[in-house]
């Protein structure tokens, strides 16, 4: 526990402690262009000096498959770059981790478990965070295809007495409205921000969604060999929250 807390990102963490234990290197699409170690984006499109510094109070808890950590394409550790405060657990269906149940019922956090409200019964559905408790929120997330996310939340009984953040349509739309995203599906990282605006973490969700519009561009030109552009609308965005060595005045060099 007290180890997780100093990591600056658990899923950095976790895919090093999977690399470390799996006897195969996990290949996928593209996986020969040499990757920064640390953002797994292609070497010249390295997003590592874009990384936002903002202070939250909220938490986050991802639960991972052991697939969704390799994918490059995964947005949970964007999520754990944002917010200081982050844990991320392998999920299985067979063995519980002992920290996850630690941090479960550790007083300082009142966990939400992040899921479509209509899958459960009503009573322990919730579209609001509180935000004067004396607790802190901590969102848990299931980093997971829906498919996996649905298994997850049904063999999981340390799960069963959490309360459930659904997030109203509303909110939804109104969300997808403003940021124009094409895409049906809310990514782990949109969910994380919305859940963040929740909780009053404003800044924090809208690092959030800056840091997740400049990856996704980092990622689709880096794909497309298209040269890095780093003047987008949404780098500028993302520039506010971030202390980048060509912003800084009078720099000592
Ligand atoms: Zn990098």
């Amino acid at each position: 526990m007290t180890q997780m807390t100093f990591s600056p990102n658990a899923v950095a963490r976790l895919r090093d402690e999977r690399e470390e234990e799996s006897t195969k290197p996990y290949l996928s699409r593209g996986s020969r262009a040499p990757r920064c170690h640390t953002c797994r984006v292609i070497d010249s499109h390295c997003l590592c000096s874009w990384r936002p510094k903002v202070n939250s109070r909220s938490g986050v808890c991802l639960i991972m498959t052991k697939k969704e950590v390799f994918k490059p394409s995964n947005t949970g550790w964007l999520i754990a770059d944002v917010v200081s405060d982050n844990f991320a657990f392998i999920w299985s269906r067979t063995e519980t981790d002992e920290a996850l149940l630690a941090l479960l019922s550790d007083p300082q956090w009142q966990p939400y478990l992040v899921f479509p409200g209509e899958y459960v019964e009503a009573g322990r559905v919730t579209h609001t965070v509180d935000i004067d408790s004396s607790k802190r929120p901590l969102f848990i997330l299931l980093d997971a295809t829906w498919t996996e996310a649905r298994k997850i939340f049904r063999k999981s009984p340390y799960f069963d007495a959490l309360p459930i953040l659904s997030l109203l349509p509303e909110k939804l739309s109104r969300y997808r409205l403003r940021r124009s995203t094409r895409s049906e599906h809310l990514c782990t990282a949109e969910v994380a921000s919305l859940c963040l605006d929740l909780a009053g973490d404003s800044q924090a969700s809208n690092a959030l969604d800056a840091y997740f519009d400049v990856f996704s561009q980092h990622y689709l030109d880096a794909r497309n060999q298209l040269p890095m552009n780093e003047s987008s609308v949404a780098h500028q965005e993302l520039g506010v929250f971030c202390k980048r060595p060509s912003q800084e005045s009078g720099s000592i060099d």
